[in-house]
């Protein structure tokens, strides 16, 4: 077997025990004489599944008793609909924070729904395009004090920025997690709520993890579909109907190996032991290696350069990938060099990325 330095952005790098156990159980899931695939999602053996992966969020999160976890389908985009489906509701408006494409994205759906504003966006127009190399501080939101919520992205994964404050809010405050969900302990009792699509830190692609206070579940808007309404599936315990139940068994798997490898606090440690390392290796060759993002506003989970040239960015990429180190290609949208660092990541990835790094500026 031969496994690569992974940094693709999403889907991205997986904990290898959390897949070796899927591989070892995957035809017959603790003697039941199936797989997992072919449980009935209402069988104990599946609930067994179900329930833990849930308790491992509230446990390793320190999700407050009250508050709701559940798994839903449809990636993160369609939470940027259903978010306002549920919380906004007419006469109302949602404050925005705009920090990168995904903030975008979720504000256009936002004012599909309803009325939605800019509380604040840190976008500069450069060449037609819109880019992000910063968060904003509290004294840019202009934020309305009446608004339905305060909509923010913790970790903007094309731009490798992220938030490492939280703004004080008047209106109950949403996050959208999905690319450093689990990145580091938080206080979660501070977010109303919090969705996360899973393929960047916790497990496969098409699932979410929702952590909702339990009045924004009650409050609801029920004039919409039931299967979009939060309430109905904090009601079922994400067992309204057929859940994806083999990617919320990756997700139980990923959780014990977070569990193992200390918590939230063991990732946080872990997270900024990579970060010091690679930003590091940037700063020290600053006439080579540049990184756009401001020093306060840099991300553990997305880590984005430029060098000298396209031309060299190509060859970086190149020879990196036969070099064993993949998926360091930047988003299509801003260019340059993107080594997405999540959870699973090993710090023995990065400083294999490092090592390449300080060969690759002192040959070129
Ligand atoms: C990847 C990502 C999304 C989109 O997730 P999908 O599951 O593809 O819908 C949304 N927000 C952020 C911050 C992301 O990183």
């Amino acid at each position: 077997m031969s496994r690569v330095h992974n940094f693709n952005a999403g889907p991205a790098s997986l904990p290898l025990s959390a897949l070796e156990l899927a591989r070892d159980e995957l035809v017959d899931f603790e003697g039941t004489g199936m797989s997992i695939l072919e449980h009935s999602h209402r069988g104990k053996d599946y609930d067994r599944v179900h329930n833990e992966a849930i308790g491992l969020v509230r446990e390793l999160m320190g999700v407050p008793s009250d508050y709701h976890v559940l798994f839903l389908q449809g990636g993160a985009s369609q939470q940027f609909a259903v978010v306002p489906m549920n919380l906004l509701p007419p006469g109302k408006s949602a404050d925005y924070v705009l920090t990168g494409g995904w903030s975008e994205k979720a504000y256009a759906e936002a004012q599909l729904v309803g009325r939605a504003r800019v509380a604040a966006t840190t976008g500069i127009e450069e060449n037609g395009s819109t880019l992000y190399r910063r968060i904003p501080k509290q004294g840019e939101l202009q934020l309305d004090p009446e608004a339905a919520y305060v909509h923010m992205t913790s970790n903007n994964t094309l731009f490798g920025t992220q938030w490492h404050w939280l703004p004080e809010t008047k209106a109950p405050l949403v996050a959208d997690m999905s690319s450093d969900i689990m990145w580091k302990p938080v206080d979660v009792s501070k977010f109303a709520l919090i969705y996360a699509g899973a393929q960047k830190n916790i497990g496969p692609s098409g699932l979410v993890l929702l952590i909702a206070r339990p009045d924004v579940v009650a409050n609801g808007r029920r004039d919409i579909p039931k299967i979009f309404r939060y309430a109905t599936h904090a009601k079922e315990n994400s067992l309204y109907n057929t859940p994806p139940t083999f990617s919320i068994y990756l997700v139980r798997n990923v959780l014990r190996w977070v569990k193992e490898h200390g918590g939230l606090a063991g990732m946080e440690k872990r997270n900024r032991d990579k970060g010091a390392l690679l930003y590091g290796a940037i700063d020290e060759k600053p006439d080579f290696f540049r990184a756009p993002v401001e020093k306060e506003s840099r991300s553990f989970m997305n880590v984005v350069f430029r060098l000298p040239s396209v031309e060299l960015e190509e060859r970086f990429v190149a020879e990196a990938k036969k070099a064993g180190l993949v998926g360091l290609k930047g988003h299509r949208s801003t260019g340059g060099i993107r080594a997405s660092t999540y959870n699973a990541v090993g710090l023995e990835s990065v400083q294999a990325l490092v090592s390449f790094m300080r060969e690759f500026a002192r040959k070129a």
